[in-house]
């Protein structure tokens, strides 16, 4: 009996161990598998932390292939990648989760959004559009896409196209871009002018500024056209305008009206000092003394400016006017004329980007008709 309880004992000994060795090696299983799972993700960041981001790029492809969950660390990552400006690199996570099949849906449109980013953060503009445009196959009212696809328009100077985006942008949007769309305008006015279509650019001009009168490049082109085509009357209605509505864009009338030397004296002339004597902006009567110094010389300036009797209130209209009216030789007149070669002209009032040459839209911000001059104390 005694024996038949000790084997019964020795049996269940056995199996209990059995058992908990099974169980162990379940556990180590797991264990390994976690490891499989977790160590690329670990070697990978810190291939990452240690600055070795192809080594750390390899471990987590494997990472993202093993666990469908970290693909949002790795578009996450692929983003990091764009910002630091390591476009090849992001390109190459976002065609890895693309080629997924399990990826989910939503993932699967976030990656393509991205792979299209990095196009478009890369130069490759063309690709960019491509991509962007299957994010808009899937999603037509995809704000982001159809934003970075006016953006493409615009920065390729594909008027007709950016138009369109932007109206596509307004109906999804529920917005007016009425500005917005006249500089849009006022851009293919300024090819219609190139190609010498001068009728087609006084009506898309006008078309321009009935959208929105306040499109001061409509009315600078405006007038540059009837000059050229010796309409004094329509010039002269055109600058009338552009003063009505954005006197700081008129120094750029200046050299227009000094190109013709008969125009400036019969009436160009004119309409500049009727505005100065009006208003006494200083910036503008610099900008007239700069661009009369550019045609006429020095003496010819010296001489508007005793016409003018213009007393510079701040230091950068000093350096301004020394540097076109000031004595030869002086260390002043040098020195404001290297200083005026570099100094910036124009500010933008939404983002603050300072600019060399008069631009429409702001290299910063990308916004219509932002820039004006710096003026005042701002050197
Ligand atoms: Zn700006």
């Amino acid at each position: 009996m005694n024996t038949l309880i000790l084997i019964a004992l020795l049996a269940s000994l056995v199996l209990l161990v059995w058992l908990l060795w099974q169980q162990n090696q379940s556990a180590h299983l797991e264990e390994a598998q976690e490891d499989a799972r977790i160590s690329p993700l670990l070697r990978g960041i810190n291939y990452l932390l240690s600055d070795e981001p192809d080594r750390a790029l390899r471990e987590l492809v494997q990472v993202a292939r093993l666990r469908t969950e970290t693909a949002e660390v790795y578009l996450a990552l692929g983003g990091m990648f764009r910002t630091k400006g390591e476009f090849g690199r992001a390109v190459r996570i976002h065609q890895n989760l693309l080629v997924r099949p399990d990826l989910p849906q939503a993932l699967h449109m976030q990656a393509q959004l991205a792979l299209a980013q990095d196009f478009q953060s890369g130069g490759l503009l063309d690709r960019a559009l491509v991509q962007f445009g299957k994010v808009l196959d899937k999603q037509p009212d995809h704000v982001q896409a159809l934003e970075a696809c006016l953006r493409i328009r615009e920065q390729s100077s594909e008027w007709e196209k950016a138009e369109e985006m932007l109206m596509r942008l307004d109906r999804v949007r529920g917005t007016l871009s009425s500005l917005h769309q006249a500089y849009l305008l006022a851009e293919m006015v300024r090819e219609h002018n190139t190609k010498k279509h001068h009728k087609a650019a006084i009506k898309t001009a006008e078309k321009a500024l009935e959208l929105d009168t306040s499109c001061a490049s409509a009315h600078v082109l405006l007038a540059e056209i009837h000059l050229a085509q010796k309409d004094d009357k329509g010039a002269l209605a055109s600058m009338q305008r552009l003063r009505d509505t954005a006197p700081q864009h008129l120094p750029l009338l200046v050299p227009l009206l000094l190109a013709d030397e008969k125009v400036y004296r019969n009436q160009g002339k004119k309409f500049l000092l009727d505005y100065w004597n009006e208003k006494k902006d200083e910036a503008f009567a610099l900008a007239w003394l700069e661009a009369v110094y550019t045609v006429n010389g020095r003496v010819a300036a010296r001489r508007l400016l005793a016409s003018l009797k213009l007393a510079p209130s701040a230091l950068r209209s000093c350096l301004r006017m020394a540097a076109v009216a000031g004595e030869k030789g002086e260390p002043l007149t040098d020195f404001s004329k290297q200083w005026r070669k570099t100094v910036r002209n124009y500010y933008c009032v939404q983002c603050g980007v300072e600019v060399v040459e008069m631009r429409w839209q702001c290299p910063g911000c990308h916004e219509w008709g932002s820039m004006r001059p710096i003026a005042g104390e701002v050197l």
